[in-house]
């Protein structure tokens, strides 16, 4: 394998596909790579070609989850998603943008089971070990999208920039169908730049995890109030980041035998967050 060292961003995504990819922080695509389940030939060094400060309510897809978990210009939603991902290791190398594109936790798709979304038949989850599965969205494959920041993303109405286009974060992500079984609409050669988030009257994260620090979200809220209307999004319980209607829309959720406990953690919390908003300090 190689590694290359372009000189501009745009020059780096010209490279990717055909067996290329792009390396930011490496947190995930390197252990991924260690142990085969993605394949590349030639690794193209992004993290110095990106944007990283924060200007306004722009924010460079380089910045790490470190950078933005103590700057005061970002909404409290996203700081808190910051804050309580991962370990202070992994998100002093882990870049915002390699978090909006990470892979799925789930274990069969890691142990390399030729499952639905490894291009299979059928998904092993559902039919085996799925507490920290999907409540929505699992109708092919059941896997929990794993990002807080995504989240938070989502319920801040966030653009994400690329180097071919611009797009709400929401487009970023799709189900994944017999035709397609990615879960996101970025090209192969196609880099994150920059991510624009408006500013909320009011926003909050809140997280339930197995231990109380450095796990994935068994469920995690975002809510964010803006020009008087609120946008509620959830980690950890569908394929990608989901919009929540409102607290009502749970009803329509689709849980798995194993994963029914987490309808009521989302219930409570999609409470706890909406009550947050009203709340003085807010
Ligand atoms: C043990 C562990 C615990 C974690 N816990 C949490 C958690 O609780 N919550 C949470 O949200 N996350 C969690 N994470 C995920 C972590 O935050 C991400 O691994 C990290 O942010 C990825 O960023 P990176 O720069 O290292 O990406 P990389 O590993 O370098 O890249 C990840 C993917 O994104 C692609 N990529 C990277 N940057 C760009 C770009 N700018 N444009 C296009 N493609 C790009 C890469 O090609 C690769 O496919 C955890 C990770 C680990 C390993
Ligand atoms: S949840 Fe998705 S990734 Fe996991 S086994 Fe099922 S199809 Fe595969």
């Amino acid at each position: 394998m190689q590694l290359v060292r372009p000189e501009s961003a745009e020059a780096a995504a010209a490279a990717l596909g055909n067996g290329t990819k792009a390396l930011a922080g490496g947190t995930d695509l390197v252990p991924l790579l260690r142990d085969g389940i993605v394949h590349a030939e030639t690794l193209v060094q992004v993290a110095p070609l990106l944007p990283r400060g924060i200007d306004g309510s722009r924010i460079g897809a380089g910045a790490t989850l470190a950078e933005l978990e103590v700057d005061p210009q970002i909404p409290d939603a996203l700081r808190e998603a910051c804050r309580q991902a991962a370990s202070p290791q992994l998100r002093a190398m882990g870049t915002i943008g390699g978090n909006l594109l990470q892979a799925t936790r789930c274990w069969y798709w890691r142990l390399q089971y030729p499952c639905w979304l490894h291009g299979g038949d059928r998904c092993h989850a559902k039919a085996g070990a799925h507490r920290e599965h999907a409540i929505f969205g699992n109708d092919r494959c059941a896997s929990a999208h794993p990002s807080d920041i995504a989240a938070a993303l989502l319920a801040l109405g966030a653009t994400v920039h690329t180097t071919k286009r611009e797009l709400p974060i929401a487009d970023l992500y799709r189900l994944p169908t017999d035709d397609d079984r990615n879960v996101t609409a970025l090209e192969p050669n196609e880099l994150i730049l920059e991510l624009d988030v408006p500013a909320p009257e009011a926003s909050v994260y809140l997280k339930a995890m197995d231990r109380r620090k450095w796990a994935f979200p068994l469920v995690g809220v975002a809510a964010a109030r803006m020009g008087g209307a609120v946008r509620i999004a959830l980690a950890g319980v569908a394929p990608i980041p989901w919009t929540l209607p409102s607290l009502d829309a749970l009803d329509g959720a689709t849980p798995l035998p194993g994963t029914a406990y987490k309808l009521e953690i989302a219930r409570a919390l999609v409470k706890r967050a909406l009550a947050a908003l009203d709340s003085p300090g807010h």
